[in-house]
């Protein structure tokens, strides 16, 4: 742990408030509520003053195994006994070419290359490019556009919100974004039949109606695997993923999955398109990668799109893309090691159990008088608050119900993060039957203090 005296603290304070500027923050609510993280060890964050916080949110998704698991800190430290970082640019590496085979291994068998890159919003940069380029390059040049869903998240950089759709985000910076097709995203929760299989067959027929009239201008559909992060965890109705499968088959549309929050075993799967048996044409993977330590990200693509770019260079079909950090062997060191722990203790088998072990836990939670609706896929929760239950009446916008009750949990010793109005609950997949326990005893007594 690292232990600091009440200057050294306060000076962090000052420094802190006087230079940083942090990411989907107002500064000023930070003033108000300010958190300074000194350590961490398994489920468990420390602050400068020693105050334990239970990481209810995996730090935003991410953390696989806990904080200082022994097995990855080994590997960055023996990488770096090697090299810390040599460049992709034509130039291969040891450990990013056995990661590349370790993930082509794991991922739905339409995939064969793997395209590095350094966060989630990059990786969705790449297949947004690669996408454009294969029909440019295979003479198809009226395929530039591409479909979004409603409530859709891929990343804040301007082409990955230009297929995304949340209008919190987005509206701001529409100017700067390019057009794509929005189709509803079919929530069942939020259907006005609250039905699922209603709000799947509506939103399928518009993706069929648009592919009629306009699959010869669109080069793919970005979609979220199985559930919405960052539109407030929402699920797809059972057979959706499939169906818009075969709607892009038929109408050869490249079908663009983003398992950035869902793939490592979050969903009770290795990568949540395994649920549906889906076979995507590019799929994009970050997060939990490294087990949530080090920025790697990659685009998983089929050998048909790699042939496309594959000829003599004077052929002009050459992939300009590339980070100056694309492929870090530290990283690619981190996440070989976290395939490792995946194998050595079976943890999607396990977090598929603790997915079921959670949806029972819930059931307190749903029954709870502010609470709308319970969303969950393997260790993916979303708990969406209400006003009125019955009517599914929201709180009052100014009211910020669910980031007071967030504020709530931390002074109770939790953190996570709100979206909108839904309670984000996404423990590391190494949390124990104990820890999960105390997880949601604490969000509980939060929302239950809500009046
Ligand atoms: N795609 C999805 C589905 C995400 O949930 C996120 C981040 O939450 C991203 C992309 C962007 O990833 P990053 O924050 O690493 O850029």
């Amino acid at each position: 742990t690292v232990q600091l005296d009440e200057l050294q603290a306060e000076q962090l304070y000052e420094l802190g408030n006087k230079h940083m500027w942090l990411p989907f923050t107002q500064m000023k609510d930070y003033e108000e509520n300010p958190l300074i993280i000194a350590s961490g060890e398994g489920v468990r964050v420390k602050d400068i003053h020693e105050k334990e916080y239970l990481d209810a949110y995996s730090s935003l998704w991410l953390n696989v195994h806990g904080h200082r698991k022994e097995e990855i800190n080994e590997a960055i430290k023996n990488q770096l006994d090697s090299i810390a970082h040599s460049t992709l640019l034509g130039a291969m590496n040891i450990p990013s070419i056995k990661l590349a085979a370790r993930l082509i291994e794991i991922a739905p068998k339409s995939l064969s290359r793997v395209f590095y890159s350094d966060s989630g919003a990059t990786s969705v940069e790449i297949a947004i490019k690669m996408a454009y380029q294969y029909w440019q390059n295979e003479g198809n040049k009226k395929k530039t556009k591409f479909v979004a869903l409603s409530n859709g998240y891929h990343g804040d950089t301007v082409g990955a919100m230009s297929v995304g759709a949340i209008d919190l985000y987005h509206r701001m910076y529409s100017k700067l974004m390019f057009a794509s097709y929005t189709i509803p995203f079919p929530s069942a929760y939020h259907h006005p039949t609250g039905n699922g299989d209603i709000a799947k067959e509506e939103s399928l027929q518009a993706v069929r109606e648009l592919f009629e009239e306009k699959s010869d201008e669109i080069a793919g559909v970005f979609v979220e695997s199985m559930v919405q992060g960052a539109g407030g965890m929402n699920l797809m109705p059972p057979g959706y993923l499939k169906g818009l499968e075969k709607l892009c088959r038929e109408f050869d549309v490249f079908l663009i999955v983003d398992e950035v929050a869902t793939g490592f075993g979050r969903t009770g799967k290795m990568f949540a398109v395994e649920h549906e048996g889906v076979q995507p044409d590019i799929m994009t993977i970050a997060k939990g990668i490294t087990g949530g330590y080090l920025p790697i990200a990659a685009t998983l693509t089929s050998e048909r799109i790699y042939n496309a770019f594959y000829a003599d260079y004077s052929e002009m079909k050459t992939f300009f893309h590339g980070h100056s950090y694309t492929g870090n062997q530290l990283g690619c060191a981190a996440a070989l090691a976290n395939l490792d722990i995946f194998e050595r203790e079976n943890l999607v088998d396990e977090a598929s159990q603790k997915s079921s072990y959670i949806s029972e836990k819930l059931e307190q939670i749903i029954a709870l008088p502010h609470v709308g609706d319970v969303r969950q896929l393997g260790l993916i929760c979303g708990i969406e608050l209400v006003e009125e239950k019955a009517t599914k009446k929201a709180f009052p916008a100014e009211k910020r119900v669910a980031y007071q009750a967030t504020i709530r949990m931390r002074e109770k010793g939790l953190l996570t993060r709100p979206l909108g109005d839904v309670i984000v609950f996404m423990p590391p997949l190494a949390a124990s039957y104990s820890e999960l326990d105390e997880m949601l005893s604490i969000i509980k007594d939060a929302i239950e203090e809500i009046s």
